[in-house]
């Protein structure tokens, strides 16, 4: 009977599971995790934070499921692995033997070094610990800044807006998120926003929290403004967390680098989801991904792989529906490019691929709160962002995804003042009927 371990129980561990169960009706699974409350939605965090959903909405899985996969389960933390001798090292200091084992450890918040980070007050927005925090402390008529150009800042800004508390919210740059929407889509954010009651501060480096009797009073800013608050928020990126890969000498760089089976440096032990850097044959980089899809896809692959089943994994187009100041938003493809000073590196519901745009121009329409922009290269779309209006987003999946020749509308797509959503949606009705057969 194979013996198999998987660290971490979030979305890549739990599809890693699965597919293992699936192949290996005997073997025997061990799911190690840290975090005592288990599985659970991360991208449903926002939702709860704004009460729109309870915790008990969080959770995918019932303990029905749980039975059914037929795994163990500790709730440890695991801190090398002896790959030799095939051993994992408990922080317990038990031993644990397998014969193939899968980290699937996910990312971290980047921590500020400003001084008064340790202060009562400071949050983060990692998991649904630091969800519970935020809440406790949301209270109306306090005062919250927040710091970080990505989607969890937002997220955290929309959440504490919700239940009354006063926000400011730092941006380093002069707009929000550049690295992957243009100026129009970062002011739609910004608007919304300031509607909302948000206060935002462009460029505005924050320095220091300001602490009395060890708790968050303020923060001061570069320019030596001082701004008082009860809460500070930081989100500026996210890490992989490689430190059990690097305390058992697996090869490394931002995240534990792999093959396109998952495989680390050492054959018997697989990585998958945030903390995988994975090798992408379109760029020929290996990138890393903060979204919840890709880390249940390699975890499915790396778990079919750990069963005997060989099975590569091959990253897709990126594609991710997130909310941005209460617009549902949809992101695929390679839609950005710019710098963005805020985040360090990749934030959480993220994908680098995202960031890289090859030969295309932009076309894009407006239409009342709603927002279009593709990117056109030279016979495909390579790239789309929808804000508002939904209709588009599984046709433009498509279009992207399979790399549909568009050829009879590039020519008009990329005319001044183009109807570009009129255009997309003739040609997915058109090209459609042609396919349906
Ligand atoms: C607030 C927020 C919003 C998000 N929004 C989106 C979104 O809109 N769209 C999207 O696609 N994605 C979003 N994401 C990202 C998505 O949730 C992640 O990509 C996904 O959860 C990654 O899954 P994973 O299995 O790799 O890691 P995780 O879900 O992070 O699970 C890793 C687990 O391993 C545990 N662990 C770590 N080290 C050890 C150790 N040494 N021993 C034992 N256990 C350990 C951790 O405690 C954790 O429980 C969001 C994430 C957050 C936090």
């Amino acid at each position: 009977m194979r013996r198999y371990i998987i660290v971490g129980t979030g979305a890549a561990g739990i599809s890693a599971a699965e597919a293992i169960r699936c192949h290996d009706p005997q073997g025997n699974i061990l799911l190690i995790s840290e975090e005592k409350d288990g599985y659970y939605s991360r991208p449903g965090l926002a939702y709860y934070l704004t009460g729109e959903i309870t915790e008990r909405q969080l959770y995918p899985f019932s303990e029905r499921d749980f039975r059914r996969l037929n795994a163990n389960r500790k709730h440890v933390r695991a801190v090398r692995i002896h790959t030799q001798a095939h051993q994992l090292v408990l922080g317990d200091g038990e031993l644990l033997s397998y014969d193939r084992l899968l980290i699937a450890t996910g990312a971290m918040a980047a921590p500020v070094k400003t001084p008064g980070a340790q202060l009562a007050g400071v949050a983060k927005l990692d998991n649904l610990e630091d969800a519970r925090c935020i809440l406790k402390q949301a209270h109306k008529g306090h005062s919250a800044v927040v710091v970080g150009g990505g989607i969890t800042a937002l997220e955290i800004v929309e959440g504490l807006a919700e239940h009354g508390v006063k926000v400011h919210y730092f941006l380093r740059g002069d707009r929000y998120w550049g690295n992957v929407l243009d100026e129009v889509e970062s002011h739609i954010v910004e608007h919304r926003l300031i509607e909302e009651g948000v206060q935002i501060h462009y460029q505005t480096e924050l320095v220091e929290i300001l602490g009395k009797r060890g708790r968050v009073a303020g923060v001061r800013t570069k320019d030596g403004r001082q701004v008082k608050c009860d809460l500070v928020a930081i989100a500026i990126g996210v890490l992989a967390r490689k430190e059990l890969a690097e305390a058992s000498g697996l090869q490394t760089e931002r995240g534990i680098l792999v093959d396109e089976f998952l495989q680390t440096s050492d054959p018997d032990v697989f990585a998958a989801g945030d903390v995988a850097q994975v090798f992408d044959p379109a760029s020929g980089k290996a990138l890393l991904d903060s979204l919840w899809g890709p880390a249940r896809e390699q975890g499915s692959a790396a778990g079919c792989t750990m069963a005997g089943l060989q099975t590569p994994y091959y990253k897709r187009t990126p594609f991710n529906v997130t909310r941005l100041a209460r617009l549902t938003t949809t992101i695929i493809g390679s839609i950005g490019g710019g710098r963005d000073d805020d985040v360090l590196g990749i934030v959480r519901g993220d994908s680098e691929a995202w960031r890289q745009i090859p030969d295309a121009i932009a076309a894009q329409s407006d239409f009342d709160v709603n927002h279009l922009r593709v990117l056109v290269g030279e016979h495909t779309l390579v790239g789309a962002i929808l804000m508002g209006d939904q209709t588009l987003s599984l046709p433009l999946q498509h279009l992207i995804t399979d790399r549909v020749d568009i050829t009879p509308i590039h020519e008009r797509l990329l005319q001044p003042k183009a109807p570009v959503a009129d255009l997309i949606a003739d040609f997915w009705t058109e090209w459609r009927g042609q396919h349906a057969a």
